[in-house]
């Protein structure tokens, strides 16, 4: 958005990466979770531990379709910053106390981090990110929200997709989130590996860790089982975007907008996955003990939203003293037990 000499030794890609990895609402995503609750432990995933894993799968299908690394890798940075603390539960409060000054939706609230919040540039607010950048980190976007983005709202309202690179950090992410909750979720003991046996990906793959090796267990053979998951999916992914690309031949960008989702699951793994994330939305996302953190979650979000509202001086503040004060005062009352 401001002009700027090219980077001497870098491409743009890699600096804007760059510019986020130093950006303080990076280092802020360490205390946000995914699904469990920060103090729970330091084995389970949080905001932070999940962008680097999406950086990576990305990096890892960007490489195999001669796509833009960097580019995957700045959007799987970038693509949570705007996330509130204790995952969606955090979002559906905020955006209840947000709903009479237009809602809060995380994926703008990432836009809104890298193009006004980080204030760090002597030149211009934000990180002043590449277009390509800020349309993967805009990953959706309410219409009524879109008309007001301007170039970047357009692929929204003219159903359009976006670069190929968005298109894998979008599902980077999903093959992530999927695969870190089931094994967060059997480490919490709120899975099983008995119920896990129901879903088709997992237990395919459980077999043949067992067949390979039979006298492993425990966390092996829970890691071993993960690592085929995640192998297929990139490896299916693959193959069947490659095919697609082959299939459409796009020869620009503008091809590739107006095509359907070029990178995608072959259709018996799109099922898998799709059996996969219900799973998890049943099992783990909606047990009653998750429930019942995040009913506490919500009240902290509440509680923190009127405190700021009523003396926006706290959010004025330089550090993050006063939010940190708070946070800690109240994060012991909430957890799993
Ligand atoms: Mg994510």
């Amino acid at each position: 958005m401001h002009p700027e000499s090219p980077p001497a030794t870098r491409n743009h890609f890699q600096r804007d990466r760059d510019r986020i990895i130093h950006s303080g609402a990076f280092r802020r995503l360490e205390y946000k979770t995914q699904v469990f609750i920060n103090h729970e432990g330091d084995l389970f995933r949080t905001r932070l531990t999940h962008s680097l894993e999406v950086a990576q799968i990305g990096r890892a299908i960007a490489r195999n379709l001669r796509l833009h690394e960097d580019l995957i890798e700045g959007v799987a940075l970038a693509h949570d910053l705007g996330h509130t603390p204790f995952g969606h539960a955090g979002q559906d409060a905020l955006n209840e106390c947000m709903r009479e000054h237009g809602g809060f939706e995380h994926n703008l609230q990432s836009l809104r981090v890298v193009d006004h919040l980080e204030q760090r540039y002597a030149a211009f607010d934000g990180l002043n990110l590449s277009y390509e950048v800020r349309e993967g980190v805009l990953k959706h976007c309410s219409l009524p929200n879109a008309r007001l983005l301007g170039e970047l709202g357009e692929r929204f309202l003219n159903k359009q997709q976006p670069s190929l690179e968005a298109q894998v950090a979008n599902l980077a992410d999903e093959i992530a989130y999927n695969n870190h909750d089931v094994d967060d979720g059997l480490r919490s003991g709120l899975l099983s590996m008995e119920q896990l046996a129901e879903v088709q990906m997992f237990a395919e793959q459980l077999a043949k860790v067992r067949l390979q090796y039979p006298d492993v267990s425990g966390r092996r053979l829970i890691h071993e089982t993960v690592r085929r998951m995640i192998h297929v999916l990139v490896t299916d992914l693959c193959e069947q975007s490659q095919r697609n690309i082959a299939e459409h031949a796009p020869q620009s960008l503008e091809e590739v907008r107006n095509l359907p989702a070029l990178i995608a699951f072959s259709p018996a793994i799109e099922q898998q996955q799709q059996e996969l994330k219900r799973f998890l939305r049943i099992n783990l996302y909606r047990h009653y003990r998750v429930n019942r953190m995040t009913s506490k979650a919500k009240r902290i979000i509440n509680d923190l939203f009127a405190a700021f509202h009523s003396d926006p001086a706290c959010c004025l503040a330089t550090t993050s003293a006063p939010l940190a004060a708070i946070s800690h005062a109240l994060l012991p009352t909430i957890s799993l037990a």
